[in-house]
């Protein structure tokens, strides 16, 4: 079931069990299926989310997590508001492309893609723009796999009094955070990274107060949180329309995974981990990694072409020939490509890795 590893940022390698547990059916509005399985992943994920649960509720909505960034940029940002995005690469860019086709007043303040979103630039703008009523900006940027510094920043927005809205795709459930603390008001993820399930949904933590306050702005109903969440919490775990079943069953047994590991710090060790094992290995045939150590997430690496010319093509195809998917690089600055640390791959795994990459290159 394995013929090769995916070393890319989702869909990821996911266990054999968490494959596995797609093999029943299940019913969208039996109560197996709602209170078996949906609630029992809302409650984990506000879990997952905090150590002080009361205020939060989670949403699943179908789709991929852009569906979600979607959905909360438009049932949030109202006729009179006012929206900041800050950027760093393609998935903070896809905020302003959000914005845009939604029609909402937003302000972009951007960065240079290797470069860590800077408190102090988001400082003074704020401090001269009162007319903001929303932050949203990407935890681990996966263009590069760079990290903003979420509590540095979480901690200006809020000392400003804005709603703080946060991708947080690529890192929730593999880098430790906690929504309260950090006075987050929406946190986005969706199932198929650390949490390392299958492709088919994403989910909102939200502040259970600002979702009731979402009541009625959105204008799609498809991807309306407040209309899913309601359901949700009426119905006890039932979707409005169709829900990804098999995907959510296998997410409930990767939840149960990650609690089997030790949680998202035992997590979080590992993806680290496999981000040293691979770096030192990479460093040692040659390669040279894109960002600076200080900036990088254990989640993914991007390295420069070792020489003028290399060829990706040929060396993508040679070490999946040997059991690894690598990707492409994202970034117009400079030739890169990346490798994914998350998913059910082990510090073994890299070292494998990097055997296949010196043989590719002594080939
Ligand atoms: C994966 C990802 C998304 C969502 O992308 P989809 O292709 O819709 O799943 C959004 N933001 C970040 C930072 C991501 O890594």
């Amino acid at each position: 079931m394995r013929p090769y590893l995916l070393l890319t940022p989702g869909p990821l390698t996911t266990s054999e069990t968490v494959k596995e547990a797609m093999l029943s059916d299940w019913c969208t509005w039996d109560e197996d299926y709602n209170v078996g399985i949906v609630e029992v992943i809302r409650k984990d994920l506000v879990a997952l989310a905090t150590q002080h649960p009361e205020d939060y509720t989670a949403v699943l909505m179908q789709g991929s997590g852009t569906y979600c960034v979607e959905a909360v940029l438009g049932c949030t940002v109202r006729p009179s508001d006012k929206l900041l995005i800050l950027s760093n690469g393609a998935y903070g860019n896809r905020m302003g492309i959000i914005a845009d086709r939604q029609g909402l007043a937003y302000d972009m303040v951007a960065f240079e893609e290797t470069m860590a979103v800077d408190p102090a630039v988001v400082e003074r703008y704020l401090s001269q723009h009162g007319e903001v009523t929303h932050v949203a900006f990407v935890h681990c940027e996966t263009t590069t796999g760079i990290l903003n510094p979420l509590a540095d920043l979480a901690r200006i927005v809020k000392a400003h009094g804005k709603k703080l809205i946060v991708d947080a795709m690529s890192s929730f459930g593999g880098i430790p955070l906690d929504v309260e603390q950090l006075g987050i008001d929406f946190l986005i993820s969706s199932a198929n990274k650390c949490i390392q399930g299958v492709p088919g949904f994403g989910f909102i933590i939200a502040r259970r107060s600002e979702l009731q306050a979402c009541k009625g702005v959105s204008r799609s109903l498809s991807l309306d949180i407040y209309d899913q969440w309601e359901t949700m919490e009426k119905g006890h775990g039932k979707w409005r329309f169709t829900s990804p079943t098999h995907v959510v069953r296998a997410f409930k047994e990767a939840l149960e995974e990650l609690k089997a590991e030790g949680g998202v710090a035992a997590r979080h060790a590992r993806y680290c981990k496999n981000h040293d094992v691979l770096v030192g290995g990479m460093e040692a045939l040659g390669f040279k990694a894109l960002l600076p150590a200080a900036v990088q997430s254990p989640v993914i690496t991007s390295f420069l072409y070792p020489e003028a010319g290399f060829d990706f093509k040929s060396f993508y195809a040679a070490l999946k020939a040997k059991g690894f998917v690598i990707y492409p690089g994202k970034i117009s600055q400079a030739d890169t490509f990346r490798i994914g640390n998350i998913g059910d791959v082990h510090p073994a795994d890299f070292e494998r890795l990097v055997e296949a990459v010196k043989a590719c290159r002594e080939a």
